[in-house]
């Protein structure tokens, strides 16, 4: 309304001045020069408001979709964008035929960590062997965090073996891991490999459990 009043006021200033003799007649000349600065003036301010908001989407949009792909507490991938990527390597898989990899990670005895140190020490854990696994990790291999203590790792152009030396890298590095009080942090790692006529579901389903073997082999080892 502030605006609308204001723009009113300005009208009807500029309306009255038709029906006023000027006291001091100004030039034609300089007329037209106020009226080409006034024209630019209003350009610049449209190209600018226009640039303003046009990199404010830009950057909103960014960060929404980093919002919405990637797990805060560790800066992954999110289980939802993992699902994503993971079915556009199926279809990859399904036209070149090039072996992927799946590798699922978990912590062992997580639970306990939060108990005898805290829901904080759980997390800092959480943070470090993702920090580890993205480390050890080439720029083509994706990971995310699968659930609570779950990583998954989709590791390109890698075959059964490929991903479960892979696999060892990781649960030797995390197992190398100093947390101080908190002890040794030890995971287990079911692996797959692609197969044809896969589904992605199924996919999951043997990395799983191949992980649920490792664990019932006493843990802090790889299966597949
Ligand atoms: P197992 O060796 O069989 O995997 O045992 P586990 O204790 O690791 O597995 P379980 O599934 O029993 O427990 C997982 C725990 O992870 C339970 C849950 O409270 C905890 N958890 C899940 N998400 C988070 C998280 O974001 N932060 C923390 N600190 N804990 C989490
Ligand atoms: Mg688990
Ligand atoms: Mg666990």
């Amino acid at each position: 309304y502030a605006l609308l009043t204001l723009w009113g006021y300005y009208v009807a200033l500029d309306a009255l001045m038709w029906y006023i003799e000027p006291l001091q007649p100004i030039p034609q000349t300089a007329l037209n020069i106020v009226h080409l600065f006034n024209l630019s003036v209003v350009f610049a301010m449209f190209s600018y408001l226009a640039s303003y908001y046009l990199s404010m989407v830009v950057s909103a949009q960014r960060k929404l979709r980093e919002m919405a792909t990637t797990d805060s507490l560790t800066g992954l991938f999110n289980r939802r964008h993992m699902t994503y990527l993971a079915e556009k390597e199926v279809s990859r898989f399904r036209r070149s035929g090039h072996p992927v990899g799946f590798l699922l990670l978990d912590v062992d005895h997580f639970k306990s960590i939060n108990d005898a140190f805290g829901h904080e020490a759980g997390d800092r854990v959480l943070g470090c062997v993702a920090d580890v696994i993205r480390e050890e990790l080439r720029a083509q291999d994706l990971i995310g965090r699968w659930g609570g203590e779950e990583f998954i790792v989709l590791a390109a152009n890698s075959t059964l073996d490929d991903g479960a030396q892979l696999a060892e890298r990781l649960r030797s590095h995390v197992e190398a891991l100093d947390f101080g009080e908190l002890g040794v942090v030890t995971i287990s790692v079911g692996v797959a490999e692609w197969r044809k006529g896969d589904t992605r579901k199924a996919l999951v389903a043997r990395a799983d459990e191949a992980m649920y073997r490792a664990k019932n082999s006493g843990r802090n080892c790889v299966r597949y």
